[in-house]
Order: structure tokens, then sequence, then C-alpha cells
């Protein structure tokens, strides 16, 4: 075992305070990653604030928050094939999961319907609670570490291990591309890079924001069209236009007027988490042949896959970059929607 540094919330609920743990020794597989950057995902304070605890086992305190971790290798284990020190990867939302079920096998392991080893507020195979980002260094199996794009800013590429594979991997799924039209509702960390990511991808992209606030952003990043859902008329206009709407938004909506907006055999894709069920009238769906659906994340052959279409089309996040003492208020900020589009932890301010 060796010492590690981060920031922690002791108990639920708590702010986030210095912390020293362990951190395991590596094993012949293992990449030990010393890391620069991290992002703050609006999951991390679900969780330091025990929101989730109805769909979680547990949670575990002290709790090491963050999951879009941005580093370079610093050590590896004797069998490490696949990094060599000095490299620049990455950590997304998890760090190993049971290798044997069918997803596993075919590349969703987080989806894997054993043991997905979260990369915080989880425990490993052994049973020891697993630490995220928001620390000097976490050591990680080679097989669930990612390589980042080389040419691109680690600090902008780091939210791209959750907010970005979340948006990528739907947008693959159900074929945005040349010729389909896809809305992204709600311009946030992960809405924005949904805007980015589909306009790379070819496809017509139609921002769904509460206001017109954000027009500007919307078209500098790749929107073609934007609307204000608070408008009343956008729903008549936009009536059956979308191959494609992804919901990025944690908020009550009137879900049957969303699904309204797509065409014949379109798909709603659901990317955030509102917390009280959904309701959904049964016309809304077998009028047209809609499909309303979710998504989680993506798997690791995925999210390579992401991470080298960015460096390819030289996507990155918009980010604010903070140092670690500000993440309190950082916290509050991105419960008011207050960042432009994600905060990033720049690990050298430990
Ligand atoms: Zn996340
Ligand atoms: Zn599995």
């Amino acid at each position: 075992m060796s010492k590690s540094k981060g920031y922690a919330a002791l108990t639920a609920r708590a702010a986030l305070v210095p912390y020293t743990f362990e951190r395991r020794e590596p094993r012949a597989h293992d990449v030990v990653i010393e890391i620069k950057y991290c992002g703050i995902c609006h999951t991390d304070i679900h969780q330091v604030r025990s929101e989730w605890n109805d769909y979680l086992p547990e949670s575990i305190f002290p709790m090491v928050p963050g999951h879009e971790i941005a580093g370079v290798v610093t050590a590896t284990g004797s069998g490490v094939t696949k990094y060599k020190v000095g490299d620049k990867v990455g950590v997304g939302c998890f760090v190993d999961s049971c290798r044997t079920c069918p997803e596993c096998k075919s590349g969703l392991e987080q989806y894997c319907t054993v043991h997905t080893v979260w990369t915080y507020n989880a425990r490993d195979h052994e049973g020891v609670p697993t630490c995220g980002g928001y620390s000097d260094r976490i050591v990680v199996d080679e097989n669930y570490v990612l390589r980042m794009p080389q040419a691109l800013p680690l600090d902008a590429c780091a939210p791209l291990l959750c907010a970005g594979i979340t948006l990528y991997s739907p947008l693959r799924y159900w074929q945005a591309g040349p010729g389909k039209k896809v809305a992204i509702v709600g311009l946030g960390g992960l809405g924005h890079m949904g805007v980015k990511l589909t306009h790379a991808l070819g496809a017509e992209v139609t921002v769904l924001s509460q206001s017109l606030k954000k027009q500007a952003d919307g078209k500098r990043l790749g929107a073609d069209h934007f609307y204000a859902t608070s408008d009343p008329e956008t729903f008549a206009r936009l009536k059956g236009s979308f191959d494609l709407v992804i919901n990025t938004v944690s908020a009550e909506i009137d879900w049957n007027q969303y699904l309204a907006l797509l065409k014949v055999g379109g798909t709603m894709v659901l990317v955030g988490l509102p917390e009280k069920n959904i309701p959904v009238g049964a016309f809304a769906l077998t009028g047209a042949r809609r499909t309303l659906a979710g998504s989680q994340i993506g798997g690791i052959r995925e999210t390579q896959e992401m991470l080298d279409f960015c460096g390819k089309h030289g996507i990155t996040c918009d980010v604010e970059v903070i140092p670690i003492q500000k993440i309190n208020e950082a916290y509050e900020r991105v419960l008011k929607s207050d960042v432009r589009y994600r905060f990033v932890i720049d690990m050298a301010s430990l």
C-alpha cells in the first residue's frame, strides 16, 4: 500500500476536505497514473450528498469522488503491455468489471451484469472501497485505462471520459450522421458535448434550451438551430421533426410533448436522470412507432473510439479550470448551472 492525497467527503452531505488514504501497490497488469486534471460531474454531487441511495447498494464514506481523470503514467506492473511511463492516459467511470459476462465480453462493461467496479463509491473485487480522481494518483488495470488524444490539452479532454462518452455512445448506437436530424435537450456539461459531437458526426443538430440565453454559444458549438422550450410555439413548430432526441436534463418535463417532436420511428434517449418516475402516454409512442430509451456512458472500446474521434476532429470540452481548494464553491455553482460548461480541477493545486 502507498499513501495518496486527495479531497474527500468524510460523511454524507459534508463539505469536501483534504484527506490522505491508501492506494494498492501496482499488480502485474496495473498502471500507476499521476492525476493532472479531474472533471467535476453532477454525479459527484449526487453521490457525496447520498441522493442515489435508492439505486446503490450502499454509499461509502469517506468518499473521494471524481471519474473524469486525465494524467500521465508514472509506473507500470511487470505484465503491462499497452502503456509505458510518460503516456497521457485517462480513467472514466469504472475501473474494472467481471470480464466474463456476455456484456463484458462484447465490450459493454458499463452494463456488466455481475460486478462493475465504479471508480469511486464502490468496492473492488477484493471488497476494498474505490477512491476517485480528486487525488494525486490512481492505480488501475491497463485494460480499464484509456489513451488520451495526444495533440489536445489534457485539462479540456478530462470531461470527455464521462460527459463525452455519455453523448457519443447513444449518438453512435442510434446512428446520428449525415441526413439525420438530432435534437439535444439542455445545453449544460452533457448537452454542449452533444452539440459538438453530433455536428462532427455530420447530423443536423438542434438545441432545445429553456431560454434563448445561450443561443450564441450554441451556434458557436456547432448547433444548426436553437429553440427555447419556454416558448410553446417551439413544440408546435417542431412536431414530428427529429430522428433522435437526446435528453440531458434531469428536470421534470412534459414527456409526451417531447416525444411528439420525433418523426415516425424516432427515438428519444434519456441520459439525464430525473428523480421521479416518467409519465408517458401510450399514444405518444404507438401513434408513430416511437421508442423511449436510456443510455449510460460507454464501454472501454467505445470510449477509446470516442477519444480517437475527438483527437481527429479537435473536439474538447469547454472548461473552467479551478484549484481543488475551490471544490465546495464549484459544487454550488454546478447546482446553479453557473459554469460553461464543465469544471476541471487542476491537481497541481493539491
Ligand atoms: Zn459523470
Ligand atoms: Zn461483466
